[in-house]
Formats: structure tokens, sequence, C-alpha cells
């Protein structure tokens, strides 16, 4: 199967070749018929599938095969809408759009929240033909009567499940309220939660529903260990892991901002260059770190979940999980940061007694078992206490309004704490998450 026996422009055809893609990955083959098609779709795909692809090349076919109905002063309407959970995946959505675009006359741009706004809405003053943005910056520039959004054709809701995660619910159905109704909906989701669903229905119009690999799976070109190691010597197997097999670009997950804070000045101690991204650093902050990390200056990322959202880093070798998430799914997205468009990669969790009730939500919605391995001189101690930890969120939480993409430690003590009898053992329960599209 090519590109062009999906039915792509040769103009498109030509990006995605001199972007060194010889065939669609199975998300874009399955995708790309169904969007050109015009029909709703219903697309279960975790990011490092190729998803970002299987949307953006048929949207920028349909719009540069039709005519632009521009309006009475000449400007151009925004014809497809992007709605994506965080700033940097916004930023990358629109990079790929002008870059699988660059031989079609189309216009795109980037808004989200964290930045000056003028430059955006100057920019939006000249017409703008595919809009990608955050929910809460969009609506900034709809309340200011900045943005025109009746002559939508496309919408497109990627990362969906992360977007109700993070609150966006009202803010999107405040979006879908200002869009013509006859318009094509594409949503794009990595788990398939009840909620999710119940919220695709009121979305899609008879969606033609596409899905690679099982829901909630994680990548098989990943390893995943566990680690376990007592909670206060978490840093220093970290340090000992980077420095005895000599990592070069590691991505570290941490609960929270401030411990992802922390960790960057204990590695720095250690002597491993360390920079974190999470919501409270600037825009400008985050931008840079993820540059450094990616030229490969940097050695060690440390990120909080959302932060990482998206994050479209090629090859990204090692993952490590300094703190398990409290919300199984996010496990799922942060192990695919690794391991993607072909490559192997690794996935190691540090985990200590307090997490045990994690480990074991994140074996029940993967359906299967992590290997645990103890690391030589870091034995954890046989009758260490599980302590509460302190969640940043549920998997349920408070609608939160706004562009600011991360979530804060509520300091709620919480039983999630509680010690599991067996955290290894494969659960046979299923829970509603793991329910497949099909
Ligand atoms: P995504 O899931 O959209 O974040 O894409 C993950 C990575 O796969 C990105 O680095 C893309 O550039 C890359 N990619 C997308 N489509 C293809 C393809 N057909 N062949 C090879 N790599 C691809």
């Amino acid at each position: 199967m090519s590109f062009s026996a999906l039915g792509l422009s040769d103009q498109i055809v030509r990006a995605v070749t001199a972007r060194g893609y010889t065939q669609p990955t199975p998300i874009q083959s399955q995708a790309i018929p169904v969007v050109l098609s015009g029909r709703d779709l219903l697309a279960g795909a975790q990011t490092g599938t190729g998803k970002t692809a299987g949307f953006t090349l048929p949207i920028l076919h349909l719009l540069s095969n039709k005519v632009v109905k521009r309006s009475p002063t000449g400007k151009i309407p925004i014809r497809a809408l992007i709605l994506t959970p965080t700033r940097e995946l916004a930023a990358q959505v629109e990079e790929s759009v002008r870059m699988y675009g660059r031989h079609l006359p189309l216009t795109s741009m980037v808004i989200y929240g964290g930045v000056n706004i003028n430059p955006q809405i100057n920019r939006l003053r000249g017409g703008v033909e595919i809009l990608v943005a955050t929910p809460g910056r969009l609506l900034d520039h709809v309340q200011q009567g900045r943005l025109d959004l009746s002559k939508v054709e496309v919408l497109v809701l990627d990362e969906a499940d992360r977007m109700l995660d993070m609150g966006f619910i009202r803010d999107i159905k405040r979006i879908l309220a200002l869009l013509p109704k006859q318009r094509q909906n594409l949503l794009f989701s990595a788990t398939f939660s009840n909620e999710i669903k119940a919220f695709a229905s009121t979305l899609l119009n008879q969606p033609v529903m596409v899905e690679v690999a099982s829901q909630n799976a994680t990548a098989d070109l990943v390893t995943q260990r566990v680690f376990p190691v007592d909670r206060d010597r978490k840093r220093e197997l970290l340090t000992h892991l980077i420095k005895t097999n000599s990592w070069y670009q590691v991505l570290v997950f941490t609960r929270t901002k401030h411990g992802a804070d922390r960790l960057v000045k204990q590695l720095h101690q250690d002597d491993i260059v360390a920079m974190a991204i999470h919501g409270n650093k600037s825009q400008a902050a985050r931008t840079r770190a993820l540059g450094k990390f990616k030229d490969g200056s940097l050695q060690v990322l440390v990120a909080t979940d959302i932060a990482a959202r998206g994050l479209d880093i090629s090859e990204l070798p090692h993952v490590v999980n300094y703190e398990l998430p409290n919300v199984p799914e996010d496990y799922v997205h942060r192990i695919g940061r690794t391991g993607r468009a072909g490559s192997s990669g690794e996935a190691i969790s540090l985990v200590c007694v307090d997490e045990r009730k994690f480990l074991s939500d994140i074996e029940k919605l993967i359906k299967r078992s992590l290997p645990q391995e103890i690391i030589e001189g870091f034995d954890p101690d046989p009758h260490a206490k599980p302590e509460p930890i302190q969640v940043g969120r549920q998997s349920k939480h408070q609608p939160r309004r706004g562009g600011h993409s991360d979530r804060n430690a509520v300091s709620k003590p919480s039983s999630v704490a509680a010690p599991s009898k067996s955290p290894s053992k494969p659960q046979k329960k299923q829970s509603d998450r793991s329910i497949t599209l099909r």
C-alpha cells in the first residue's frame, strides 16, 4: 500500500516522501480513506502510531480540492479546526500541517495559551484555513470576537481522552456550539472510557471506527520492567541506572510539578544534566528544554504527564517512571513515548511499596503483569510499610478552564496507597476502560 494508492494528491505524496515515509502506518491506511470519503471517524490510536498524518493528510487533500468561499471582505474562513489538549501537541500538529502541506497553498496557524495573544490576533486577521488550538486560548479569542468558526468544514479532536481528563469538556461543548451543524468530525483517542464513548456518541454522526492495536495495550516494541526500590532511594537508583548504562537521552516522569523540579535539582547534584517541563514553566522554557532534549544536548528531561502529552521525540530509547501515575491510562501514554514508529525502546518503572496499588491498576489495564527485577545493592526493605501518596488527580476530576496544561497536586491523602496483596498478578476482571471499540 502506498500513499498515492490511498487517493492522496501528488503534492501531498511528495511531501511525505520527502519526509522519508515509504508507506502508510496501519492507522493511516485505515483512517485516510474514511476521512477522504467525508465520513465521521472514531479512531483508537495513541501517539507514535502516525495518527497525526492520519488526519492531517486527508484534510489537506479535501481542503485543497474544494473551492474556498471567501467572506464579502475577501477573507479566507477557518475551514478545519484541530483541538488538542496541550500546547506542545498543538505546536507539533501544526508543524505537521505545514510540513505535509508545503506544496499546497493552504494557510495554517497554531494558537495556545501561555504566550502573548497579540501576535495570534494579528495573524488571525489575515485569515487562516487550518487552525490548531488548545480549547482555553481558542475561547479567549472567541470571547474577544476575533474568531468566526461558522465555516468550519472539518473538526478534529486529537487525544480526546486527555482533553476530557483535563476537564476541557465544557470548553469543548462551548466550541462545538459555534460550529456549523453540517461538518465532518474526527475523534482520536488512545483510550476509551465510558465517558469518552458517551461523548463520542453525541458528537459523531454514524462514524466509521478504526483502531490500531487493542485499546490500552502497550506497544509491543517497548520492553517494560519494574525495579522495586525503597521510596527514599529512588533518586540514587535513577542516577545509578543513568550512569552505569550511559543513557544519553532519558525521559523521566514524576507525578507532580514540584516533584519534577526537585528531581532536576537532585540530578544536578549528581552531575547529570536535566531540565523539567511542566505547566508552571513558561512556554519559552518548555520549548527550550524540549529543543535541547531533541538535539541531544540535554541528557534528562523530567516531565509531568500532561506536559509530556504528545511529545514527538523520534526513537526515544528510555522512559523512566520515577513515580508511577495514579491514573493508569497515563502509564500507557507515558511509555508510548518510546518504541515509536518501528524503533524499540525501554520503559522502566521505579516502584516503592506505596505504589503497589498503582502498579496493580496499571497491570489490570494493560492486561499483563510487568516483570520485576531487583537491582543489586537496591533491594527494597521487605518490612517497609506503605504510606499514603498525595495524588495529582483522579480519573474523574473537576473541570478546569484554560490552556494551562498541567494538573497540580491537590494534597489529598488517598486510599490509593493501600497495599495490594499481589501487585504483579494479572487481574481477571476487566475494567470498563479496557472495552475495545469493536
Ligand atoms: P504521531 O503518532 O502522529 O505522533 O507520529 C509518530 C511519529 O511517526 C512521528 O515522528 C512521525 O513523523 C512518524 N511517522 C508518521 N507517519 C509515518 C510513516 N508513514 N512512516 C514512518 N514514520 C511515520
